[in-house]
């Protein structure tokens, strides 16, 4: 390949909004065949809204137990973390205490302490989809424990959100199970037609998330897409990468967040979105500005004509 041919096409990369590291993400570009998506804030907005709250009864009381889970958020850059803090400013809670030992888990949650109190806001736990020939013998429904260790109304709240498609986290207190906050996203207008574009040209889209099954088939039913993986852990998502890889495909993955970093680093082309954190970006080969989708088709038809060209 010619440098010029590649500069000029990495200059029109630009003006789709597209910014590429090099000329080999050209190169990769044009090659790829299959394209693993994350969901949360890239086939999504990642501007989330909590769509409603459910106590433990006999618990804290939902003005402290709000006012202990957004003071944990503060601290997290995730889409979960900010609707917490919103809706707690909106519920009125009041100002929040300080927390110490701040931790952020990527693709699970975040912890901290407030006084000697632990608080915990993490995703349900408990219900991993069992690995390919790992199935646990099954007993009689009535001797199942509840996955999670959750009481029967936080249980059922988890539950529900699931079936309406929705993002469903536990609030903890000094261990205890004290509310689910159930969160809705919103698909990105552009998330349609960039997924029919990306069919179109040929590639198969995959659908990676950490989040449940229930919002994960949600937005894949309504996007079209039919391989999904949901509650995949960081880990979980460089593994599928590694092995569709091993299968002979040629990967993309696109992704925003630090639990897609790992993703993104491992496949033959990784892609940020714009208004991803700095370590996606870091990770990634190209990054979409405008956070468009669309840019993506775009730029695997440009890159496709560059080497065409090229040769
Ligand atoms: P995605 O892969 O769709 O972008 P993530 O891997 O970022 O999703 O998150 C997976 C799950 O981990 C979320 O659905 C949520 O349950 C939980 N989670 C992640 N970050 C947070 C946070 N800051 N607060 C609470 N839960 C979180
Ligand atoms: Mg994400």
């Amino acid at each position: 390949a010619t440098p010029t041919a590649l500069l000029a096409a990495t200059g029109r990369g630009a003006g789709l909004g597209i910014l590429v590291k090099g000329p080999q993400a050209l190169e990769g570009l044009r090659r790829v065949d299959t394209v693993v998506l994350d969901k949360t804030g890239t086939l999504t907005t990642g501007s989330m809204t909590v769509t409603g709250v459910t106590f433990r009864t006999g618990g804290r009381g939902a003005d402290e137990v709000l006012r202990l889970a957004a003071a944990v958020e503060r601290g997290s850059e995730h889409p979960v973390g900010r609707a917490v803090l919103a809706y707690a400013e909106e519920s009125g809670t009041g100002a929040l205490p300080e927390v110490t030992d701040f931790v952020a888990t990527p693709g699970k949650g975040v912890a901290g302490r407030v006084g000697d109190l632990p608080v915990e806001v993490v995703r349900p736990e408990g219900r991993a989809v069992p690995a390919k020939g790992h199935r646990k013998p099954k007993r009689p429904a009535g001797q199942r424990p509840r996955p999670g260790g959750l009481p029967a109304a936080l249980d059922d709240a988890v539950r529900a959100a699931e079936r309406d498609g929705r993002t469903a986290v536990v609030v903890r207190v000094a261990g205890t199970p004290e509310a689910v906050i159930a969160l809705g996203d919103t698909v990105r207008p552009g998330s349609y037609r960039a997924v029919d574009h990306l069919k179109r040209l040929g590639l198969r889209p995959v659908l990676a998330t950490g989040d449940g099954e229930g919002a994960a088939r949600a937005v894949a039913a309504e996007l079209g897409i039919e391989e999904v993986h949901a509650r995949a852990t960081p880990e979980d998502k460089a593994e599928l990468v590694r092995e569709l890889r091993a299968a002979g495909r040629r990967v993309a993955v696109i992704g925003d967040g630090v639990n897609d970093t790992a993703a993104l680093a491992g496949a033959d082309l990784g892609i940020a979105m714009g208004g991803g954190t700095d370590a996606a970006i870091g990770a990634a080969d190209v990054t979409l500005v405008r956070e468009d989708m669309g840019a993506l088709a775009d730029a695997v038809r440009l890159a496709r004509r560059t080497s065409a060209t090229v040769r």
